[in-house]
């Protein structure tokens, strides 16, 4: 493609994506193809000879946009948000056309002195004292995965990266039996092995139990384990429950535990003065994650990742390539030692861009929105006779579902709230995901598009009435 067609094509494509989103609440939420039939619409085998962009494209509008579910449509209620904006959409634009690879501040020092300055402004925004340094990484999973192997080294005097594991003592990790799977997936990869992983129950507002967390540690102790790290969870996945930073942080600093906090989701809030109640105890916090991919109009991937001790930190992922060396030595950050990737995308780009449109107090007015919203809606299905609520709206995330009166067993109100489910989803005006609080199945109303507006949020809830009608008719028939 010569830059001629370059400019023509691109023109063509910025003006496709405005239509996409100025008329995306015509599509169905959620993609309604089956299983496979993407895969097969599509040829077996890369062509051989080059094709014709006008045809690439009209099988992206014709084979691929059907198989989209529809993350950035204001009706989208499911899983956490993912949501994006106009001005992080053009940094994406400039991303990859400037195409860094920001590895070694050499390789790209804008990249590098952006991420630099871009993550403390957000450090300030949302209220993490001096002291914390961020980097930007892929997803929340890898993040917490690089704060487990900076614990592991930390409780193993760096003997696992010496000498392997079996050098080492047992080293045992917790966190709350609402946590995200990631953490088991990290336990899994970082080589603690799942065994050693203790899932500790909550209490009723999903909080992990500090008295069972305390009960679980001094059994390890003594039975020879080394405790290595705690994550705590602020705004859990399934029914946003919020650890106490403080209860739990205590008990880590008298075992000299490594505390790590997922804020995945519930971090973007923090910008808000009033939800900085979830950082009470944050002296204890050895590193800190959220995803301003999640709920900051920034677009998927971009991970914050905040670390107290960075010598510490960067100590178990610096190697000395000498490829990689060069004259500036340590006067510059080489970010490529922040973590697990070498090569690293010209991620704070789109941050800068969003926040510099939106400012504090636009993205501020547009959480508060959301948080507003969802406790509304929450507060008028905790009203209607049958549906509860099974986990409150404590920030944008809340967990209903339907419990018709006289109907009570636990079963058929998990296969009713199933059926509800997926006829809700197949409608495609809106799209909701399940979750289970407390053993029971029910539906998550997580609001977060940024366009999102209060009539989406009324319109679904007219949808999940209207829908839920005949459902009940066919229970109490049954
Ligand atoms: C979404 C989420 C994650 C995983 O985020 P990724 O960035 O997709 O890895 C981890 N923890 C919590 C609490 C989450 O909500």
């Amino acid at each position: 493609m010569d830059n001629e067609a370059f400019r023509a094509h691109a023109h063509q494509l910025v003006d496709w994506m405005a239509d996409y989103l100025e008329t995306i609440e015509e599509r169905p939420v959620r993609s309604r193809v089956a299983p496979g039939e993407i895969a097969g619409a599509l040829p077996p085998a890369a062509p051989g000879k080059p094709e014709d962009f006008a045809a690439i494209f009209r099988d992206f509008e014709q084979q691929i946009v059907p198989g989209l579910t529809h993350w950035q449509h204001p009706s989208f209620f499911a899983y956490f948000p993912a949501n994006s904006s106009p001005p992080s959409v053009l940094a994406e634009m400039l991303t990859a056309t400037v195409a860094q690879v920001a590895m070694i501040w050499q390789t790209s020092p804008a990249a590098t002195e952006l991420e630099q300055v871009v993550l403390d402004w957000l450090r300030q925004m949302i209220g993490l004292p001096d002291g914390f340094t961020g980097v930007i990484q892929d997803t929340a999973s890898t993040a917490t995965l690089a704060a487990m192997i900076a614990a592991r080294e930390r409780a193993s005097d760096s003997l696992v990266n010496d000498l392997g594991f079996r050098a080492a003592p047992r080293l045992t990790v917790y966190c709350s039996a609402e946590a995200h799977s990631s953490v088991e997936k990290d336990v899994r990869i970082a080589g603690f092995g799942r065994s050693n992983l203790r899932l500790i129950d909550s209490d009723d507002a999903f909080a992990m139990r500090p008295d069972l967390l305390a009960s679980a540690i001094e059994a390890d102790i003594a039975a020879g384990a080394r405790p290595a790290i705690v994550v705590a969870t602020l705004g859990t996945t399934a029914a946003g429950g919020f650890d106490s930073l403080r209860a739990v942080g205590e008990l880590c600093a008298r075992h000299g535990i490594w505390l790590h906090v997922d804020a995945a989701w519930a971090g973007s809030a923090l910008i808000l003065p009033e939800q900085r109640w979830m950082l009470d105890g944050i002296e204890f916090v050895d590193s800190f994650v959220f995803n301003p991919h999640k709920w900051l109009l920034t677009n998927f991937d971009c991970t914050a990742l905040y670390v107290r001790d960075t010598d510490q930190f960067v100590d178990c992922f610096a190697i000395d390539a000498a490829y990689l060396r060069t004259r500036e030595g340590d006067r510059v950050t080489n970010y490529r030692d922040w973590g697990i990737q070498l090569g690293r995308r010209f991620r704070a780009l789109k941050l800068w861009f969003v926040l510099r449109s939106y400012g504090l107090e636009g993205l501020q007015a547009i959480i508060r929105r959301h948080v507003a919203l969802a406790g509304k809606i929450a507060g008028e299905i905790a009203r209607e006779p049958g549906f509860e609520i099974l986990a409150p709206a404590r920030l944008a995330l809340f967990v209903f579902r339907l419990h018709p009166p006289g109907l009570d067993d636990e079963a058929r109100l998990d296969r009713l709230n199933e059926q509800l489910l997926e006829a809700l989803n197949d409608s495609g005006q809106a799209y909701f995901t399940q979750a289970r609080a407390k053993g029971r199945y029910g539906i998550r109303f997580s609001v977060g598009q940024t366009a999102t507006e209060d009539r989406h949020v009324e319109e679904a809830w007219a949808l999940i009435r209207e829908t839920a009608g005949p459902l009940i008719a066919e229970a109490e028939a049954a």
